[in-house]
């Protein structure tokens, strides 16, 4: 009888298990599909979802600058609201927003810029950039001549630079000069995080490295906020230090051991001049840190895709049922553009993704930056940046 009992009892207690199983890996299915589709939302310039009301930023929309800031001698902060006083839609930090330059024909092909937010995900009421006055420079010229009151073209939130890893994970942000920017959002971002989740340990190490004091963005706001929260460290180092109590020299691995203790599974997030992020991952790289951990933003001008590197070619282009004849050393995006054909596009240097297409032949790309690992498999390219191998059958992807 009691033998009968317990294998009663278990099999319903087997029973149960199985249900609470089961119902547990639904409600996971359940919870994953939604944080997929909610991240498919925030990754890159997915936004042009037609079921969206128009209170979302979707597509392209003129913003108000509503206040300018003297950061340095050469860096000024821009800070804009929508025009119908709605708040921003939802984005990630270290996204960036692509802005149109000057007065747009909206007939031919128009310049754009693209600029990470450097203002908190938090705050959706309000964005901010900030942008670097380069000499002769056609969109940080045009931007520095602004003034409050100012109306801006620009698209919504887009790029993969993002740190979404586990809070607990020891991360490394190293910023040179204007490369900073993305890095203030993920701060931000990190510190409503390290609220939320406050049970988890967590570990974030802000290196910057800039010419003199006076070129260091930002300062005092890292500083406090270095005194307010625990986890995050912040360590600066000038190239010309006109001050002694500033590190003098240039951001090496050497330094940043002298700083922190590494972790073994830390992860790096660089952005800043070339010359300063190659030489450190390839030191990284061979001190043995897998690529995997090594995430890096370019901030590339347009100017700086050298098409003369593609030859002259002559190729077929089927697009939306219409046979045209490209030739030339035109990107695909300029080529339909000239064509009055209308495909969407925003940052022009293969770093948004807006522009990605697929279909059938081959096409040369410059970078592929813009494009998720899913969107590579499925043979996508980034129009702004590609140029036809051979007869094309262009296909945009939604
Ligand atoms: C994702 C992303 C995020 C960015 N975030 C920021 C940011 O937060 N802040 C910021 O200040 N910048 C940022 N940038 C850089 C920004 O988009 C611009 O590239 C930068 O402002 C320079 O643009 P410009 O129009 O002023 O200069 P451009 O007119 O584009 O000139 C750029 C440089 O190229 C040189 N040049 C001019 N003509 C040529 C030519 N024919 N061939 C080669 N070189 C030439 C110019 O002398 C200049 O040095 C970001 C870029 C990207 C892609």
């Amino acid at each position: 009888m009691l033998s009968a009992l317990s294998t009663n009892i278990s099999s319903q207690g087997f029973a149960n298990l199985t249900a609470a199983v089961f119902a547990f890996f639904s409600l996971l299915f359940i919870f994953r599909a939604l944080s997929a589709r909610l991240d498919s939302r925030l990754k890159g310039n997915r936004l042009n979802d037609p079921t969206l009301g128009a209170d979302v930023w979707a597509r392209r929309e003129a913003l108000n600058i509503v206040e300018i800031k003297e950061l340095t001698p050469d860096i000024r902060s821009f800070t804009f609201q929508r025009q119908n006083g709605l708040p921003f839609s939802p984005f990630l930090g270290g996204q960036f927003i692509s802005f149109q330059i000057g007065t747009p024909d909206t007939n031919k092909p128009v310049k754009a810029r693209s600029y990470s937010i450097s203002s908190s995900p938090n705050e959706l009421s309000r964005i901010s950039v900030a942008i670097k006055k380069i000499p002769n420079g056609v969109g940080s010229s045009w931007f520095h001549s602004l003034k409050v009151g100012d109306l801006v073209d620009a698209h919504p939130p887009a790029g993969h630079f993002v740190d979404n890893l586990p809070i607990s994970t020891q991360r490394i942000y190293i910023a040179g000069g204007i490369g900073l920017t993305p890095f203030m959002s993920m701060v931000h971002e990190h510190q409503a995080r390290a609220t939320r989740e406050s049970k988890m340990p967590t570990n974030v190490s802000l290196f910057y490295g800039a010419r003199t004091q006076k070129d260091l963005a930002y300062h005092s706001e890292l500083k406090t906020l270095t005194s307010n929260c625990s986890w995050l460290r912040y360590f600066t180092i000038l190239s010309n230090a006109d001050d002694a109590t500033f590190d003098r020299g240039f951001l090496k691995l050497a330094y940043i051991k002298s700083k922190t203790t590494i972790a073994p599974d830390a992860h790096f997030f660089f952005c800043g001049p070339t010359v300063m992020t190659e030489a450190l991952i390839a030191e990284l790289i061979a001190s043995g840190v897998s690529d995997k951990r090594i995430h890096l933003e370019k901030f590339v001008s347009p100017l700086e895709l050298d098409s003369q590197q593609v030859p002259h070619r002559e190729a077929s282009i089927v697009f939306k049922g219409k046979s045209l004849k490209y030739s030339g050393q035109k990107t695909i995006l300029e080529f339909l553009e000239e064509q009055v054909e209308n495909i969407s596009s925003a940052c022009r240097v293969g770093v948004c993704g807006t522009c990605r297409c697929s279909g059938h032949g081959r096409v040369k790309m410059l970078t592929d930056a813009g494009l998720t690992t899913a969107e590579k498999q499925k043979g996508e390219w980034l129009a702004c940046v590609s140029y036809p191998l051979e007869d094309l059958e262009i296909t945009e992807s939604s």
